[in-house]
C-alpha cells in the first residue's frame, strides 16, 4: 500500500467537509480550530492511513490540499 501525506492550507480551507467525505481512508476530520476567516478547518486525524490517492485534493473547491506520495518498494 503506498503511503501519502497531505498538506492543508488552513487559511484557504472553508470547512465545507467535502474532503472528509471524499477520503476512502477516513484520514481527515475537522480540527476543531478556527482560521482567520472563522472557519473550522480540516486536519489529518489519522495521517498513518493516508495512501496518497488525492481524492481529497480533487474534491476541494478551494484548492486547499496538496498531496505528497512516498514510493514504496514492491
Ligand atoms: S490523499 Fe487520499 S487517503 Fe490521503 S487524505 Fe486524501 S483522500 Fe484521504
Ligand atoms: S474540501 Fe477544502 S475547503 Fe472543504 S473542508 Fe476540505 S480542505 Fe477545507
Amino acid at each position: 500500500m503506498p503511503s501519502g501525506r497531505v498538506l492543508i492550507d488552513e487559511e484557504r480551507c472553508k470547512g465545507c467537509g467535502l474532503c472528509i467525505a471524499a477520503c476512502p481512508q477516513k484520514v481527515l476530520a475537522f480540527s476543531g480550530k478556527i482560521n482567520r476567516s472563522g472557519y473550522n478547518y480540516v486536519h489529518m486525524e489519522h495521517p498513518e492511513k493516508c495512501v496518497g490517492c488525492a481524492f481529497c485534493a480533487m474534491t476541494c473547491p478551494d484548492v486547499a490540499i496538496e498531496v505528497y506520495r512516498e514510493k514504496v518498494a514492491a
